[in-house]
């Protein structure tokens, strides 16, 4: 039997990840971080084309997707599980920090729009979820194609300023006017791409409950997700 699945979707810095891992450590659930795997694709991507010559822009102009997916088994991209979930791993080592500089972040866009590439992602997820592990998982499409029967589905959103605001302040600096403009014009063109690309976009599942947390605090946000989960999973 599979495990019990809440998904949570949402924009770019909607705080996805960090309420997904509270409310997993809260019901002892794990944390599924499919994020994590597309970057991670993307910066073996980024390895292989600068193998190639290519050393900045988007690495599909130079390696073809079978090639990545092909170097990403190769050098063991996975999830493994750590305390409180599963961490993505390459060449035997948490990718960390890797994969989450403004290299990756700027062509993860473009690597996750390709179909193969998403099956790939997806068969992995699924293949967590069917051994028996009650997961939370983040994303964009996670309610909507990969676990489409999930037993709660989340919407997570904020205004693009306020996810802006929250990722400058993550990164340990001031929230200055220029750089709130920067950023905001940043992620609006990661949400544009996830959105409009054909193959499962960034939408709202039609059975989640969306929660907008413009104005909310982290821990109430958890415990919104955590009041709903509980009649679902019964003694979680
Ligand atoms: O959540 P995070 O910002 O780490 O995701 C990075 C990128 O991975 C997104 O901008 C999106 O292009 C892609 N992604 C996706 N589907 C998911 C999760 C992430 O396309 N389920």
């Amino acid at each position: 039997m599979r495990g019990g699945v809440i998904a949570i979707d949402g924009p770019s810095a909607s705080g996805k990840s960090s309420t997904a891992r509270a409310v997993a450590e809260s019901l002892g659930f794990a944390h599924l971080d499919s994020g994590s795997l597309y970057r991670g694709v993307t910066l073996v991507a980024l390895r292989e084309a600068a193998r190639q010559g290519q050393t900045t822009g988007n690495p599909l102009a130079a390696v073809d997707p079978e090639t990545i997916l092909r170097a990403a088994e190769d050098r063991g991209l996975m999830l493994q599980p750590d305390g409180a979930g599963f961490t993505a791993y390459l060449e035997g080592e948490p990718v960390g920090s890797a994969i989450r500089g403004a290299e990756v972040t700027a062509n993860v866009s473009a690597v996750s729009a390709v179909p193969v590439v998403r099956e790939w992602i997806n068969s992995r997820l699924r293949a967590l979820v069917r051994a028996g592990r009650d997961v939370v998982v983040d994303g964009r499409d996670i309610g909507t194609v990969v676990f489409p029967d999930a037993d709660l589905k989340i919407f997570l959103t904020a205004t693009p300023e306020a996810r802006a605001g929250r990722r400058i302040s993550q990164r340990g600096k001031r929230v200055d006017p220029e750089r709130l403009e920067a950023e905001t014009a940043a992620l609006a063109a990661r949400d544009h791409a996830d959105s409009t690309r054909p193959v499962a976009p960034l939408r709202r599942p039609e059975d989640a409950i969306a929660l907008d947390t413009t104005s909310m605090g982290f821990s109430e946000q958890v415990r919104f997700i955590i009041e709903l989960a509980r009649p679902i999973f019964g003694n979680a």
